[in-house]
């Protein structure tokens, strides 16, 4: 191992040096990817020598998401203290269904999950567990509503016609989790959203009146912190007001902003989140850590075991079932995913949580001021929002987006509102200064004068 530990350090630091060289890696073509990197698996074994240099070329042509170029998607950055964290996850290797085999990692992961609930002000019986991602945290929300309300369909399946409720721009995984747990894409109902992309909770209360009269059962409302694209929040106590009159399940998908309950300044964002009956997070996203860490915590844990409890006596053979992880947990043998963000909360405190979330506000509202004092630009998106949307002067974002791409200058997505398509650059990256925004920018007014696009 040591020896590798070695050459581990060796690789890490050229990845460093790397990512500062040349911040966006010059993409291959996915015809030639087979051509260019020696991928294939032989019968022999490959020489120290030559395994270094591939593996050094493999990195050299993998995208550098914590580069000061990357602005693509809803991660990025590399946080010290949480990829230690990482790290030493990876080098204590336990699964984290059982006392037994993750001993005080448990108390690891159960901590931030009481913090968290503590945080956002839920009872005493509240808990959570840990996910692969927000999407699967939303899966976990969308059963145990499922199972709360239809307890019969855990062991019989589903009878009747269940309906879920999320906004027209909410992440996909809604309607596919809608497909895994039976209920069908087709029972999914798309609420009506304000120009803000924003949900309306006027359409929603129609949408559930008249699923009522027409003999559905409607079951689970899905709000969002931060919707994927716009970074929009939805009303939540206007939405809860609603479910609470249906007496239906109000999740908060909070994937990609739900970390705004660190800040003073950005709480009011998910003002009422003490009313929901769960909530997710993915530390991923705003709160820096490495993929993946997602968080999924319910007002009252009896939910969770009811929907993810299977008796197992291979499994359990010590310990009460709060410190057996694998009784509320989708899989069987599961990473430690907490340990990173563990580390992180401990070095920085609560209050460098919430400096980080501060910080991308801050970079977003430097971005929007650019924006707006620009004439070249037109903006599309809003304030207390880490998604800043526009276009520059009228070429297409996506073509914008690819060349960027193409010719190694910066990563960067487009997205789409109301019809109306734009880039969109995420200020999610905490390590990231005033002047690295700025960079962007200019380096988009470089490249549009260079190249005829
Ligand atoms: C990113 C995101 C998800 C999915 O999270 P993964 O970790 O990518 O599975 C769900 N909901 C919202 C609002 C998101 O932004």
């Amino acid at each position: 191992m040591q020896n590798d530990l070695k050459l581990f350090i060796e690789l890490a630091e050229f990845l460093i040096s790397e990512e500062q060289n040349k911040p966006v890696a010059a993409p291959i073509d996915t015809k030639a990817l087979y051509q260019k990197l020696n991928l294939q698996l032989e019968d022999e074994a490959t020489i120290d020598s030559e395994f270094k240099a591939l593996l050094k070329n493999i990195i050299k042509s993998t995208p550098k998401t914590a580069s000061t170029s990357f602005f693509n998607q809803l991660f990025g950055g590399r946080i010290d203290r949480a990829t230690l964290g990482d790290l030493l996850a990876v080098m204590l290797n336990n699964s984290m269904y059982t006392y037994k085999v993750a001993g005080p990692q448990v108390g690891i992961e159960k901590t931030i999950l009481h913090k968290i609930c503590n945080i956002i002000g839920y009872p005493e019986e509240a808990d959570g567990t840990f996910a692969p991602g927000g999407s699967m945290s939303n899966y976990m929300a969308v059963l145990m509503a499922r199972d709360k309300y239809n307890p019969s369909v855990r062991n019989e399946g589903i009878t009747n016609k269940m309906t879920l409720y999320t906004s027209e721009v909410s992440h996909y995984s809604i309607a596919k989790n809608a497909s895994f747990i039976g209920v069908g894409r087709q029972q999914v109902r798309a609420i009506k959203t304000n120009d803000r992309g924003e949900m309306l909770a006027e359409d929603l209360d129609l949408q559930i009146t008249r699923d009522i009269q027409q003999g559905f059962q409607p079951f689970f409302v899905n709000a969002t912190a931060g919707t994927t694209v716009l970074g929009a929040f939805d009303p939540v106590k206007s939405i809860h007001e609603i479910c609470k009159k249906h007496d239906v399940w109000l999740h908060l998908d909070g994937a990609y902003c739900g970390a705004v309950i660190f800040s003073n300044t950005y709480k009011h964002l998910v003002e009422g989140i003490a009313l929901t009956d769960s909530f997710s997070v993915n530390a991923h996203k705003m709160l820096g850590t490495p993929l993946s860490c997602s968080i999924l915590v319910t007002r009252n844990k009896a939910y969770l075991h009811q929907s993810l409890s299977n008796e197992a006596e291979y499994l359990y053979q010590t310990d009460s079932d709060d410190f057996n992880l694998g009784k509320t947990s989708l899989q069987c043998g599961r990473r430690n995913d907490a340990l990173k963000l563990w580390t992180l909360w401990k070095s920085v405190g609560t209050n460098g949580l919430e400096a980080i979330v501060d910080h991308q506000f801050k970079l977003a509202n430097l971005a929007r001021d650019y924006i707006n004092k620009h004439p070249d630009y037109t903006l599309f998106s809003f304030d207390d929002s880490i998604s800043v949307c526009f276009n520059y002067k009228t070429i297409s974002a996506k073509k914008l987006c690819t060349a960027l791409y193409e010719e190694s200058k910066l990563m960067v997505g487009f997205g789409n509102f109301k019809g109306q398509d734009f880039v969109r650059m995420v200020t999610i990256n905490s390590l990231l200064n005033e002047e690295d925004i700025l960079n962007f920018f200019k380096t988009i007014e470089k490249f549009v004068i260079s190249t005829d696009i």
